[in-house]
């Protein structure tokens, strides 16, 4: 929409906007703003930045060093379509008054110098990214409110949690998908076609290209299928998504989370992201005729980011509830090997991808991650185990989930962690492959901010099924 400084004020004036909303995002990726009237911006704005407080942001600054700088970026700017007045938005960076430079726990500038580090190794100009966003809508209220949320009640026959009670489709009672079973009848059973399309409308108007809106398996689960970009436009785009995701859904009295396992029983919600490096406009991970058309450097990225999963998964899986999500069974990966076209391996090559398509899959993230830090964490991984020329197990193409635990001693295969806290300990263990980027001051407060917000107060808490 806005390629300068000056195209901003433009756009502005054509708009007729009267607010400027800056945003930036915190280390668990939850997207901030700080609003400005139009008429106290200029051009000096960009250059000079706009000042906040960096010590009411979790795990930031301390209190006696709390200025910080918000370093607006033009080019990023879109309509707000959810505000009763004209709002442009602005993506920025966080600038850091202390050391003179871009501050060393914000997530965009880390994507930032991820991006420079690339280009520096000689393997690439330029990353894409193709993260898959599912997302399940609730009754908004009724979730806390509704005795017979699957969270309170024992279903008796089943001597489990009776997750189907907590689906609160508020548009019918009598058709409803069954466990898994939401891929994909037609209407009446899916009864989220307009609320996804009105998510749809609302996506294209701040910019993402859309090309497929469908049901997912579980019963109120939903995915919109968006255009790939570079990593910094596809993680600034999943802010964006989770944004028109979560607005469309609270405007219609419903509630839509990206929680990974919101529902014993039935699939959870990932965030596969589709991954390639590119040189000189060549697809640096195709090469015809060997296995999926996966050339050297492809198969070695793999390599790296299976190497690494258990530590890189503080960033692309860092909620307690993500690991609920890898389990058999529910088309989300727990053993750490490669295949195509198999929904069971963490990472999956698309079947029958040529020159142009060829990209690798990496199936267990989900969307509490905040996407600049998945993103940069999985590059990394990847770029080392180019660097390493580390072959990663497999490929294996037969149904994983099926494996015993023998066996996937016997292969030598890795599985993901289990549990938040292993994948913490993990990063502490493994997170050379992260220093080209990542500061120890970052590391260190990422993994402590973890454990104090997610990992203890999880572990410190009888559940009511052990009760
Ligand atoms: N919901 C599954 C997951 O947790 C993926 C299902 C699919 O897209 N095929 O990753
Ligand atoms: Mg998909
Ligand atoms: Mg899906
Ligand atoms: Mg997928």
């Amino acid at each position: 929409f806005v390629n300068s400084v000056e195209e901003f004020f433009k756009y502005a004036t054509d708009n007729e906007v009267e607010f400027v909303d800056f945003r930036f995002t915190d280390m668990k990726g939850t997207w901030h703003h700080l609003t400005y009237t139009i008429e106290s911006i200029s051009a000096e704005s960009f250059t000079n930045g706009i000042p906040f407080d960096g010590s009411s942001i979790d795990a930031w600054q301390p209190i006696n060093k709390s200025d910080m700088l918000l370093k607006p970026e033009a080019e990023s700017a879109f309509l707000d379509p959810f505000t009763a007045d004209s709002t442009v938005v602005v993506f920025c960076d966080v600038f850091d008054i202390y050391k003179g430079e871009l501050y060393e726990k914000c997530p965009r500038s880390i994507a930032k110098k991820t991006l420079k580090y690339l280009a520096e190794t000689g393997l690439g100009d330029v990353a894409y990214f193709g993260p898959e966003n599912e997302f399940f809508v609730f009754d908004d209220v009724k979730i806390r409110d509704d005795i017979n949320c699957s969270y309170y009640e024992v279903d008796s026959e089943e001597g489990g949690w009776n997750s189907a009670k907590n689906f609160t489709d508020g548009y019918n009672t009598g058709h409803r998908p069954g466990t898994k079973g939401g891929y994909f009848p037609v209407q009446p059973i899916d009864s989220m076609v307009d609320l996804r399309a009105e998510m749809v409308q609302t996506l294209k108007q701040v910019g993402l290209e859309v090309f497929v809106v469908h049901h997912e398996v579980a019963q109120a689960q939903g995915e919109i299928g968006v255009k790939f970009g570079t990593l910094i436009e596809a993680a600034d785009n999943v802010q964006k998504y989770k944004y028109v995701v979560k607005m469309v859904a609270h405007l219609n009295g419903k509630t839509a989370t990206f929680m990974p396992k919101p529902l014993y029983g039935d699939n959870g919600s990932g965030m596969h992201v589709h991954q390639s490096i590119w040189k000189d406009g060549k697809n640096m991970f195709f090469k015809a005729g060997e296995y999926a058309n996966l050339s050297d450097m492809a198969r070695w990225y793999i390599g790296g980011i299976l190497k690494h999963a258990r530590s890189v998964a503080a960033f692309t899986n860092p909620s307690t509830n993500s690991y609920k999500r890898l389990i058999p069974g529910f088309e989300a990966p727990s053993i750490l090997t490669y295949s195509m076209q198999n929904r069971s391996a963490s990472c999956r090559i698309p079947y029958g991808a040529g020159e142009k398509s060829v990209r690798v899959e990496m199936r267990f993230p989900d969307s509490t991650s905040c996407p600049y830090l998945a993103f940069a964490s999985m590059l990394l991984a990847g770029i080392d185990g180019i660097n390493t020329k580390t072959e990663p197990i497999g490929p294996m193409d037969e149904d994983l989930f099926e494996l015993t635990l023998d066996e996937i001693r016997e292969k030598g295969i890795n599985q993901m962690p289990h549990t938040l806290r292993g994948s913490l300990e993990a990063l502490i263990r493994d997170n050379e492959y992260l220093k080209p980027v990542m500061t120890p001051e970052f590391l260190d407060t990422y993994q402590h901010y973890k454990f104090e917000t997610q990992v203890w107060p999880d572990e410190a808490r009888p559940t009511a099924f052990e009760f």
